[in-house]
């Protein structure tokens, strides 16, 4: 537990911890080395059959499947090639607040206006749902997760559009080389063939894995507030509290509603991706997280190297559970299961 920091550090201790802070968070600290799952399998048992809303249109790919298209003029700038954090806190926001407009009434009125904080904590790869001491609901997104989120989007737009294992050794790479605290390690130059890298096709297509990446992690997060999971609701914020909130809260340990935020947020992000115009999201973009965390886990020599894997359950529990809520809200034409905590 020494790798992470203070406050963070405490999430391993989570349940006693509660009992002496007033902003708990509800992202579980279970970690267990059961055997990991293949990750990423395609096709997906039911995509093709989507009651209520037909079949995806021309340009969103079953998860995994390569993709197919015309060959597309170079692109010489790109801010997730360039992983220009400014642009990557901004796509946040952006997906944060599509994922809010769709969501049912009830839900959305508890989650409108709630506001997504960065944290640019060097090392830390994390998001997380909070409470301020004044009661009011907030939420957090690294600067150490946008990173990676964009390095997973190039990685597997590549693996798609060429047929390459990139992800993979993004992986290991970073498993190999990151040190507790210090910055989310970057692969070196020549990792990404720069051709690859340009590709007209890749480069739209890790735009499209980039918003349904973090639509899954902040679906997720929103979801343990409209589900009630924490003592908190929508209201102003400060500055200051939100700097209390990013220095002074302990994760709380819940299982149960690990789980149901994970479904929660699976619907939310897959109701979203149906309803809007262009590319509609799958679960792709939470498997590719739990193949990013999962891998991390099996190969780091270092127990815990971020925030995300004690604050949240294992990717072999998770994995199965998004899998499952994916494939019951396309049977079910876009009803899904039921939740516990609805
Ligand atoms: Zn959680």
């Amino acid at each position: 537990m020494a790798q992470v920091s203070g406050f963070r550090a405490a999430a391993a201790f989570g349940v006693v911890a509660l009992a002496v802070v007033s902003a708990p968070l509800a992202c579980s600290t279970s970690r267990q080395s059961a055997p990991q799952p293949a990750y990423y399998p395609a096709p997906y048992p039911g995509y093709a059959g989507t009651p209520g809303y037909g079949p995806p249109p021309p340009g969103a790919p079953q998860p995994g499947a390569p993709v197919v298209g015309p060959p597309a003029a170079p692109v010489a700038y790109d801010p997730i090639n360039a992983i220009d954090i400014g642009y990557l806190r901004n796509q946040a926001q952006t997906t944060m607040a599509e994922l809010v407009n769709n969501l049912p009434a009830l839900q959305q009125s508890r989650v409108r206006g709630i506001p997504l904080i960065p944290d640019d904590e060097v090392g830390e790869v994390n998001a997380f749902a909070a409470c301020t001491q004044g009661g009011k609901s907030v939420m957090a997104v690294s600067d150490g997760l946008l990173d990676v989120a964009a390095h997973l989007a190039q990685a597997r737009a590549i693996d798609e559009t060429f047929g390459l294992r990139k992800v993979d050794e993004y992986v290991s790479f970073v498993a190999r080389n990151q040190r507790p605290k210090s910055p989310v390690v970057r692969p070196p130059p020549g990792f990404f063939d720069p051709g690859q890298t340009m590709d007209g096709r890749k480069v739209q297509r890790q735009h499209q894995l980039l918003e349904e990446t973090l639509g899954f992690v902040l679906g997720h997060e929103l979801a343990h507030h409209y589900l009630g999971h924490l003592p908190c609701t929508a209201g102003n914020v400060t500055a200051s509290e939100i700097g209390r909130v990013l220095t002074d809260v302990v994760p709380a340990f819940n299982q149960q509603f690990e789980l149901a935020a994970d479904m929660a947020g699976i619907n939310n992000v897959l109701t979203t991706g149906a309803r809007r115009a262009g590319y509609h999201y799958t679960e792709g973009g939470a498997l590719l997280t739990m193949q990013f965390f999962g891998g991390v886990d099996q190969l780091s020599p270092i127990d815990v190297l971020f925030g995300f894997e004690l604050t949240h359950p294992p990717a072999g529990i998770r994995t199965p559970v998004i899998q499952q809520t994916a494939n019951a809200f396309r049977a079910t034409g876009g009803q899904g299961l039921p939740i516990f905590g609805f």
